[in-house]
């Protein structure tokens, strides 16, 4: 079979008129970016405001692992797939970041027949709303320390600023930084640090902002750090909020492309859910619900992250919940979360997989506590056996889980019609959406919670600092906020190699981080890092480009 990139330069891209026409949009609604990507203004989101909601469907997975699921490959063959059973579907996905492309995972945008275009694009700069992100971050970080350097009216103690600078790639040497080396004019010397920017808290923002009023009050609400007698200080100290509202206008508008099925597709906001909050804009979610019956939008990692973050941080401020949550499995992910080698999965094993079975099945129980009726895709994979496909779906029908083979990365939309089918059923069912804990709950209460309803945990243990951090949050006020846990994606634990379904185990909360104008606080677990790292053969090493622009090597 063809590389991804190659299937999606061989693609007929529509001009992008004519999709913004399948959701009844007029050229005048939307703001091109060359002929095949638009921006939505606020004016046209607006306008979808007026009509009717469809079905909220929430693509989400068993914990990743080396060996692939395809969330997104899912969710953009379901897509596909509705369409061609005449329903209108439309998709919600988030935007890839520079440090998975370069680094290890891959993009973002689909693969095989189920794929988003332009595909470099998306994965590279696409409309510029990363970097004006990072810029906006930057921004902010020169003027505190503009602030100080011209004489500190704030009081801002240096050593107390919680503000970080923001890149769009991994780079384990800005981790920890010293800045204002040299001379006096040189600024404040003191120690920094940077974030990935799909970590940041401006991210979180745009992802959460509702419109630039809600952008402008959130921005001000972020804490930037404390004065000399320990005062909380915020942007709107500074001043400075109308400024980064100008730079994030246009980032603030959700991206209209298609995917290789000319199926329209919303792509907004990019932050991970192992150190952020993991799930497209609410305008862009927002935008689909309104402009098709059936709205089809993932969460990243798995359902531990991801989901949970969806279900509990970000279905509060959307018009609906989801109807139907769709959790997506693979033959070979199972069998290496039951013990196989990487480099065995090629060979059927129906021991590692029944064993392995173990991990979707506790995301399956953990999503049925949102009330919500949930069905499982079998991401089919060409070397899974027939005994294994057989297996898994017997070992998902016995625990009352309807599931659909589905097979979009070889086959685009004929490959999901099935699932399609499935979707339609269930989300004629009864949802009764219900949170899995309320804000007004103590910080403790709302991290217990989620460690063992979710995460199978004991319980769980703040350490020094963190104990320190909930004293001071608890001082100031800002407790009534729901949790955003930081923490690997690879194990419902904050250990990296329990896979399967661990138990009993406590969770480390190391840190706790008021996220303000996101409205959320990050609980820090095990030894998760904001600013990720790059692997020892990063994916820069294969991708090139030819004299004609053709590029390889993007997966
Ligand atoms: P996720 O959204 O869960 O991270 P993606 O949909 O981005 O996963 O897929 C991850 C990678 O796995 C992509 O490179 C994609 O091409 C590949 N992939 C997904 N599904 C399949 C499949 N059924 N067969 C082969 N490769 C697949």
């Amino acid at each position: 079979m063809k590389k991804d990139i190659e299937i999606a330069q061989a693609a007929t891209v529509a001009e992008i008129n004519q999709i913004a026409a399948k959701i009844a949009l007029s050229p005048a609604d939307i703001s091109p970016y060359s002929h095949d990507k638009a921006k939505l203004p606020l004016t046209t989101l607006n306008k979808l405001r007026q009509r009717p909601l469809g079905k909220l469907v929430l693509v989400t997975s068993i914990n990743p692992t080396p060996a692939g699921e395809g969330k997104s490959t899912v969710t953009i063959g379901l897509a596909d797939a509705l369409n061609q059973l005449d329903q209108q579907a439309v998709i919600a996905l988030r935007e890839p970041s520079l440090g998975p492309v370069m680094g290890m995972k891959g993009g973002a945008t689909g693969g095989g027949y189920a794929q988003v275009v332009p595909m470099a694009d998306i994965n590279l700069h696409f409309t510029g709303d990363m970097h004006a992100l990072t810029a906006a971050n930057n921004t902010l970080a020169a003027l505190i320390d503009n602030h100080l350097h011209q004489g500190n009216q704030l009081q801002l103690d240096p050593k107390r600023i919680v503000w970080k600078r923001a890149l769009d790639i991994n780079d384990r040497a800005l981790r920890e930084t010293i800045i204002g080396l040299g001379k006096p004019a040189n600024g404040q010397m003191r120690s920094d640090g940077f974030d990935i920017t799909v970590a940041s808290e401006l991210m979180a923002i745009l992802c959460l902002a509702t419109d630039l009023t809600d952008l402008k009050a959130r921005l001000n609400r972020i804490l930037i750090g404390y004065t000399y007698d320990r005062q909380p200080v915020f942007v709107k100290d500074l001043g400075v909020a109308g400024a980064l509202t100008v730079l994030l206008k246009d980032a603030l508008q959700p991206n209209l492309v298609q995917t290789l099925e000319q199926t329209p597709a919303i792509i907004h906001g990019g932050p991970f859910a192992n150190i952020a909050h993991g799930c497209n804009s609410i305008l862009a979610t927002e935008a689909a619900l309104h402009a098709g019956q059936y709205a089809i939008t993932e969460a990243g990692f798995g359902a531990d992250l991801g989901a949970e973050k969806f279900l509990d941080i970000v279905t509060p401020q959307l018009p609906k919940a989801p109807d139907v949550i769709v959790v997506v499995a693979t033959v070979r992910a199972l069998k290496y979360n039951g013990g196989q080698a990487l480099a065995d999965l090629d060979q059927e094993d129906l021991t590692a997989l029944e064993k392995g079975y173990a991990n979707l099945q506790r995301h399956l129980q953990n999503m049925q506590k949102y009330g919500i009726p949930v069905v499982a895709s079998i991401n089919r994979f060409a070397q899974d056996t027939t005994a294994e496909l057989d297996l898994l779906q017997n070992l998902i029908s016995a625990d009352g889980v309807a599931s659909a083979l589905t097979e979009v990365f070889a086959k685009g939309s004929q490959g999901g019609r099935d699932l399609a089918k499935l979707v339609m059923t269930a989300s004629q069912q009864p949802a009764n959406y219900q949170r899995l804990y309320q804000d007004d709950q103590s910080l403790t209460d709302k991290m217990t919670t989620i460690a063992q309803e979710i995460y199978g945990a004991q319980g769980i243990e703040l350490t020094a600092t963190a104990q320190r951090q909930l004293r001071l949050l608890k001082r100031q006020g800002w407790t009534n906020l729901p949790i955003c846990i930081a923490k690997t994606q690879y194990s419902f634990s904050d250990q990296a190699k329990l896979l399967g379904a661990p138990s009993g185990f406590t969770l480390t909360i190391r840190d706790l981080i008021p996220k303000l104008g996101a409205g959320f606080i990050v609980a820090l677990a095990g030894n998760i890092l904001t600013m990720p790292g790059l692997p020892q053969h990063p994916a820069a090493e294969k991708i090139d480009i030819d004299a004609q622009g053709t590029i390889t090597g993007l997966f």
